[in-house]
């Protein structure tokens, strides 16, 4: 359900979040598996997440991780057409449950120098 991107971070350029799809079911996860847990499948493939998604649910950080300049930092789990949840940064101060989203690549945070790059969602407008 929840992507690792935003806690681990990612360094390289990436322009599409991808999922893996579950060849018995069509489960889609975020994290790579090696058993379904819905249906016990062993075989998925490698898909791509559409840019567009919805708000579930969401909350605000008034204590960040060293490097992250937004503050509060707003934290919001999504939900593409397909049923995908993930946990992100949602750009916008305003927000609210069930507002459409954009999936968009940004800066996350900043370590000792190094940028840490990772998916943000973004207001549709
Ligand atoms: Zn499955």
């Amino acid at each position: 359900m929840f992507s690792p991107l935003f806690w681990l971070g990612v360094t390289e350029l990436e322009e599409r979040m991808k999922g893996f799809r579950c060849e018995g079911c069509g489960w889609i996860s975020t994290v790579k598996r090696v058993v379904c847990p819905r249906c016990g499948g062993k075989k998925f493939q490698e898909v791509y997440l559409s840019g567009e998604c919805r708000l579930l649910t969401f909350t605000r950080l008034y204590a960040v991780s060293e490097g992250v300049k937004d503050m509060p930092l707003t934290l919001g789990v999504v939900e593409f057409d397909n049923g995908t949840r993930v946990l992100g940064q949602i750009t916008s101060e305003k927000v609210s449950v069930g507002m459409k989203l954009r999936l968009a690549w940004g800066l996350l945070r900043v370590v000792d120098g190094k940028k840490i790059y990772g998916f943000k969602f973004k207001p549709e407008n």
